[in-house]
C-alpha cells in the first residue's frame, strides 16, 4: 500500500513543534518572573511604608505650624499685659490681677516653647526616616524595572526563537499529505507530547514497545500506520 506523503518530514515537524512548546513552557516559568513578582511586592511595601511616613510627618508639620501660631498669640498678649502693667495706672488690685496674668502667660509660652521644640525634634527625625524609606523604596522600583527589562529581553528572544521555528514548520507543513497532518494534529491535541515513532525492529519509537511480526505485518499494512500500543504514527 502506497504511503502518504511525508513520513521523515512528520517526524521534523514533530522536533520542531517539541522546541516549540519547549520554548513556550520555559518562557511561562521563567524564574525571573518569580524573582520580578516578588520585587514588585517588596517595592510596594516599601512604597507604602514611605508613604505612612510622609502622612505623619505632614500631620507633625501642621502641629507645628499650628503651635508656632499658639505661641506667636499668646507671646503677643503676654507682651500687651506686660506693657499695660509696666505703664501703671492700676489700683494695687488690678495691678495684682495683672502681674498674676502675666506670670500665667509667661508659664504657657515657656510650655509651649518646650512644645514647640519637642515638635520640631520629631518633625527632624521623621524627615531624615521619610528620606530614607523614599532612597529604599526608589531602588526597590529601580531593581523591579530591571528585572522587568531582564523578562521582556529574554521573552523577545524566545519569541524570535519560536518566530523562527514556526517559519520552519510553514516550510515543512505543504510536504505532508493533509490525512496525514490532519491524525497528527489529532494525536497531539488528544495525547501531547511524542506522537510520531521510528520503528526499529518492530519496536515503537514513541512508546519503546515492541509489536509482534503479526501485528507489525498488520499495522504497516495500513495506509498510516500507528502503533498497536501508542497510536503513534510509525514511520517504517
Ligand atoms: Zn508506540
Amino acid at each position: 500500500m502506497e504511503r502518504p506523503a511525508g513520513f521523515t518530514d512528520l517526524m521534523e515537524l514533530q522536533a520542531v513543534d517539541a522546541d516549540v512548546d519547549k520554548l513556550l513552557e520555559d518562557r511561562r516559568n521563567l524564574p525571573e518572573l518569580a524573582e520580578h513578582a516578588q520585587a514588585r511586592r517588596i517595592a510596594e511595601e516599601k512604597e507604602r511604608a514611605h508613604d505612612a511616613l510622609a502622612d505623619q510627618k505632614r500631620i507633625l508639620d501642621r502641629d507645628v505650624s499650628r503651635t508656632e501660631g499658639e505661641l506667636e498669640v499668646t507671646e503677643q498678649k503676654l507682651k500687651e499685659q506686660e506693657r499695660r502693667l509696666f505703664a501703671g495706672a492700676m489700683s494695687a488690685r488690678e495691678t495684682e490681677n495683672m502681674r498674676m496674668e502675666v506670670g500665667g502667660l509667661r508659664r504657657q509660652v515657656t510650655v509651649m516653647e518646650d512644645e514647640l521644640l519637642e515638635l520640631l525634634d520629631q518633625s527632624e527625625g521623621l524627615a531624615e526616616e521619610e528620606r530614607t524609606s523614599g532612597e529604599q523604596a526608589g531602588s526597590a522600583r529601580e531593581y523591579e524595572a530591571r528585572l522587568a527589562a531582564r523578562i521582556d529581553e529574554i521573552q523577545a528572544a524566545v519569541d524570535a526563537s519560536v518566530e523562527r521555528l514556526r517559519e520552519r514548520r510553514r516550510l515543512i507543513v505543504p510536504s505532508i499529505g493533509p490525512e496525514l497532518l490532519k491524525l497528527y494534529g489529532r494525536l497531539r491535541e488528544r495525547r501531547g507530547g511524542i506522537v510520531v515513532g521510528e520503528v526499529s525492529g518492530r519496536v515503537c519509537g514513541a512508546c519503546h514497545l515492541q509489536m509482534s511480526v503479526a501485528e507489525f505485518e498488520e499495522v504497516t499494512g495500513d495506509a498510516i500506520p500507528q502503533c498497536i500500543h501508542c497510536a503513534a504514527v510509525l514511520v517504517v
